[in-house]
């Protein structure tokens, strides 16, 4: 069971990587073991070259309990994610660039793309707060009550799922819905879903989340 999940992290932490959804030692994934320890990614290490003996545990304090490196700088934040999302097994933090980028702009992101807001909730772009702060963590933490998936401003982006699987998908699906917005703004400004349809499709996403 852990090394099945030490392979999955791996795995993902991969696919992150040569989909250019981070460079380098950037970005970090974490997954529960059990109801008192957390599986997570080491500081320091490339994640197109990660192996799974690579991997820390930790405790929900994120004290170290067994690996031979140190667990990611951004432990509070995932830590917290996993505090304030009782239903979710796994977080993946990124860097995915048009996302980033769409962070810049201050721009509307929430409320134009049906499909997304029924996968992962309103599409928020958590205000900048330094990396590796709990500010950062307590701001993302907060944001996760209402998505699954939200864009850090000038960061990245931070993903929850009840697999590792599912919480890369929905760092698959921000990055893509963000290369969608940035074509749109650059033709002109999209059009947002009709507001009672925006709160239909919130409803939707909030009840699938409750029966999970
Ligand atoms: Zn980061």
């Amino acid at each position: 069971m852990e090394q099945a999940l030490r392979e999955d992290i791996v795995r993902h932490c991969r696919l992150l990587h040569q989909r250019g959804y981070l460079a380098a030692n950037d970005g970090n994934v974490s997954s529960r073991l059990d109801g008192n320890r957390v599986l997570v990614t080491p500081s320091g290490v490339h994640k197109g070259f990660l192996e799974p003996g690579d991997l820390i545990v930790v405790d929900l304090k994120g004290n170290k309990l067994s690996g031979t490196r140190e667990p990611t700088g951004e432990i509070a934040l995932h830590l917290r994610a996993l505090a304030q999302r009782p239903d979710a097994t796994a977080v993946v933090h990124a860097h995915p660039p048009l996302a980033i980028a769409m962070s810049l702009t201050k721009k509307k992101l929430d409320g134009i793309l049906p499909e997304v807001t029924l996968s992962l909730g309103r599409l928020q772009v958590v205000p900048y707060a330094r990396p590796l702060t709990d500010d950062l963590a307590k701001a993302v933490a907060a944001a996760l009550e209402h998505s699954d998936a939200v864009i850090l401003e000038r960061h990245g982006t931070v993903a929850v799922g009840r697999t590792i699987a599912e919480a890369y998908g929905q760092t698959e699906r921000i990055e893509h819905a963000s290369q969608v917005l940035w074509s749109a703004y650059a033709l002109a400004a999209p059009r947002p879903v009709d507001e009672a349809e925006q709160r239909a499709l919130l409803r939707m996403y909030e009840s699938s989340r409750l029966k999970r």
